[in-house]
């Protein structure tokens, strides 16, 4: 089990937020953000209009937290 907590810098408001370490949907300042790890680690990413190809480039995404 791992909850450990990371701080990560918002993009919207420039400030760091507390998140666990968790595939998340966040909003800031009206913003929608989600939150995913990557190989490079966790980030915080703005979600905007997603057209077909993102939707699927965000299944890629989403889909490989296996390796
Ligand atoms: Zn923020």
């Amino acid at each position: 089990m791992s909850t450990e907590e990371i701080s990560i810098q918002c993009p919207v408001c420039r400030r760091e937020h507390i998140f666990t370490k968790d595939v998340q949907e966040f909003h800031c300042r009206g913003k929608h953000l989600v939150l995913f790890s990557d190989r490079h680690g966790w980030r915080l990413m703005e979600v905007r209009k997603i057209s077909e190809k993102e939707d699927r480039e965000l299944d890629k995404i989403w889909g490989s937290s296996e390796e």
